[in-house]
């Protein structure tokens, strides 16, 4: 659930997401440890608040957080209505030992966000991480890449391998915000030290009213976030397709069909001998 509203009659927009089940949902199928989906946690939230921003369908957006951690790489998709999904390297890292989410993504590395508005060029930005904890290195992003100093706020609690609540609140400045509206707002944010805690005792309605509802408010509608992919059998001919067909029927001959799994997802795909001869006539 995500819950966003403009302030200061549009200078600002601030979003507070519930992300619970997105994050229980991405824990069922990738069987994360505890530090891990502290972590991605974090990283879905993230995808679901910027893919919420988008205005149309074939909208998409690509997070890499790559920072040298005990996870490994992070990719996350969102699409268009806050559809997301996403993998990291080592989904086990660091299990059974209760270790930061900064040590699980790492400190030194990059972060690469590419969104897709169907133009030519897709836009590609591109900051260095700050300390791993996702928060800072969005902010950061954000006031580097997209020149808008944003505060941001993210939390996941974990108990007994499964997320008792995760999201996060994000307040984002327009241009025409002032030096002192932003720091009125930041002030605000930086109280949030514990997210989650905060989203077990206020709903993310109750949040945006009582803390943000002094400033000329008015509210966006609602957006429902969900862990989806996008795969299909269809799209992974299409893939395979660009193998071209030798290359394609020597791994049918050599290993009896072809089989892909997403790695978003863990769904697989088999394609026997008569697929692949169908798919290339
Ligand atoms: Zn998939």
């Amino acid at each position: 659930m995500i819950k966003r509203a403009i302030l200061f009659g549009g200078k600002a927009i601030v979003s507070v997401l519930d992300t619970t089940t997105t994050v229980n949902d991405a824990i069922k199928i990738h069987g994360y440890s505890s530090s891990v989906a502290a972590a991605m946690g974090k990283a879905l939230t993230m995808t679901a608040f910027m893919s919420a921003g988008f205005k149309g369908a074939g909208n998409k957006l690509t997070l890499i957080i790559d920072g040298n951690g005990e996870g490994g790489k992070m990719v996350l998709c969102g699409d268009f209505g806050a559809k997301v999904r996403g993998y990291i390297q080592n989904p086990k890292a660091c299990e059974g030992r209760q270790v930061s989410v900064s040590d699980i993504v790492g400190k030194s590395g990059y972060l690469n966000v590419i969104k897709d508005f169907g133009l030519k060029e897709p836009y590609n930005g591109l900051s260095q991480i700050v300390n791993g904890n996702i928060d800072e290195d969005f902010a950061y992003y954000f006031t580097t890449s997209e020149q808008l100093p944003s505060a941001v706020a993210l939390g996941v609690k974990m108990q007994d391998g499964k997320c008792v609540k995760a999201g996060g609140i994000i307040v984002q400045p327009m241009p025409n915000c002032s030096e002192e509206e932003i720091f009125i707002l930041q002030d605000i944010v930086s109280n949030f030290t514990d997210v989650a805690t905060l989203l077990s005792e206020k709903s993310a309605a109750e949040i945006v009213d009582f803390y943000f509802g002094h400033f000329e408010i008015s509210h966006l509608p609602d957006i429902y976030e969900e862990y989806k992919c996008s795969c299909s059998k269809r799209r992974i001919e299409e893939m395979l397709l660009t193998l071209g067909k030798k290359e394609a029927l020597d791994i049918v001959e050599t290993q009896g069909q072809i089989q892909v799994g997403c790695e978003f997802c863990n769904s697989k795909y088999v394609f026997t001998k008569e697929d692949v001869q169908r798919m290339f006539k």
